[in-house]
């Protein structure tokens, strides 16, 4: 394990079995490392810009506005605001004498034409470089236009992305508790954490619906901004993976006792754990809610056992390699390779807390690699090393795996097809079969690839 490992970067990796369990994590990636993991600004944007009927203006130079709905196509069932994507396209001039003014003007254009409900204004790295006060431009425009304007504080060297996380939750939290949740029923939820980008929240929504559980607010998948400013109205919130959203969810049980689950929707195991949580909290306010989670659990698992067995014949003894965003995806995908036959050799994310780890150690089989923002050089070493056979990642990884003649399977941003519930755990199993069965890799000699 020691090929393109830089050795300030040696406490960020760990092999399990080798020592007792230990790894530097959340922290800013080494300077020059050419780390895997996204800026503040990125990490803000993903969580917000699914909000769909939101303006969302990136404050800074177009560069930083590359990060689109293209990229990450979070899917909406009515308004696409979100889909546009809008810089302020700061230059020279504007870096030398400021860019307020650019700001307030684009603010103003923008608003009068497509009429939003609230508007998102994201700082970038320059802008915390020349100090534009972009607090008193948003408040102007809230004052003049009526509708929320709020200043998302994500410059991008201020951190890593985690920060970018906490800076979209506090700029939600602005909106929380302004709206009016008369109606709402005492048996209700948000789900935190969800950002739609093939679908899978309407498929989670739909599993709710059935056990008899309003939703209020997606957020931020599929998201409407009077949905958030009615959030504190719901009983529960149901946080997927540990990251994004969980200090929202924090704030809300700090402000408004609303409490939390942690949840996840990938994978059998997972997805079915998920809903008898929910269930468990609902049991005195619903009764008979954990007979019909059973019943819907059951049908949905006979559903999905043959398809697993189909593809386990092909796929057993196969390794498999994992680079997430937050480190709960990790414990999941574990879980559904296991399933599959296959085994996890790598399981690395850009956003993991020691206590992640700790847990993704508990859960990995001896002698894999579990490593905190990761870079090009080491997953390819890890790659090779391990004898990997498909690569689990997002669009920085998906170039590595091809190179290196191994199968990936995008579990990020680009993907088009649901993986999360009981119908995305099939869908995940025929990719990974695809993938990893793939013609095309007789054609690919492995290991003289990079
Ligand atoms: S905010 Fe900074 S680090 Fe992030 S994309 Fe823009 S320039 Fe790059």
């Amino acid at each position: 394990m020691e090929d393109g490992i830089l050795t300030q970067r040696k406490g960020q990796i760990h092999t399990k079995g080798e020592e007792p369990f230990s790894i530097n994590c959340d922290k800013e990636s080494l300077a020059g490392a050419v780390s895997q993991r996204a800026c503040v600004f990125c990490g803000s944007r993903v969580v917000l810009y699914p909000i769909a009927d939101a303006l969302h203006l990136v404050h800074g130079p177009v560069g930083c506005a590359a990060y689109t709905w293209d990229i990450r196509g979070a899917l909406s069932s009515g308004p696409e605001l979100h889909r546009l994507s809008f810089s302020t396209d700061l230059r020279e001039k504007d870096v030398v004498f400021g860019g307020e003014d650019k700001l307030y003007r684009s603010l103003i254009e923008l608003v009068d034409r497509y009429g939003p409900k609230a508007a998102f204004v994201y700082s970038t790295c320059i802008v915390g470089i020349i100090g534009d006060d972009l607090e008193a431009v948003c408040k102007r425009v809230e004052r003049e236009k009526a509708i929320p304007v709020i200043p998302v504080q994500s410059e991008g060297f201020k951190g890593n992305k985690r920060a970018g996380y906490n800076a979209a939750c506090r700029a939600m939290m602005t909106l929380v508790g302004t709206g009016d949740i008369s109606g709402i029923s005492t048996v209700s939820v948000n789900l935190l954490g969800d950002f739609n980008l093939a679908g899978e929240i309407w498929i989670i929504r739909e599993y709710l619906e059935k056990m008899g559980v309003e939703v209020v607010a997606n957020i931020t998948g599929d998201g409407r901004v009077n949905d958030l400013r009615r959030a504190h109205g719901a009983a529960l919130n149901v946080v997927q993976c540990s990251g994004a959203t969980m200090d929202l969810a924090k704030m809300m049980a700090e402000k408004y006792s609303t409490p939390f689950v942690r949840a996840s929707y990938f994978g059998i195991e997972d997805m079915a754990e998920s809903l008898y949580r929910i269930a468990e909290f609902f049991e005195t306010s619903s009764p008979g809610i954990m007979a019909r989670t059973q019943e819907l659990v059951r049908g949905e698992i006979e559903k999905l056992l043959p398809v697993i067995e189909k593809y386990k014949k092909d796929l057993k003894g196969k390794k498999a390699a994992l680079y997430v965003g937050g480190a709960f995806k990790a414990f999941s995908l574990i879980k559904a390779f296991r399933l599959l036959g296959m085994q996890v050799v790598v399981a690395g994310s850009q956003t993991g807390t020691e206590d992640d780890y700790r847990e993704l150690h508990e859960i990995a089989d001896k002698g894999t690699i579990i490593v905190d923002d990761t870079n090009p050089l080491e997953l390819v070493s890890f790659i090779k090393e391990k004898g990997v056979d498909v690569l689990v990642g997002g669009v920085k990884e998906r170039p590595i795996a091809y190179k290196l003649g191994v199968g990936f399977c995008d579990h990020n941003h680009e993907r088009k097809e649901a993986l999360e519930g009981f119908v995305g755990m099939a869908n995940f199993a025929e990719e990974i079969h695809r993938t990893v069965m793939s013609p095309v890799w007789r054609f690919v000699p492995r290991e003289e690839s990079l």
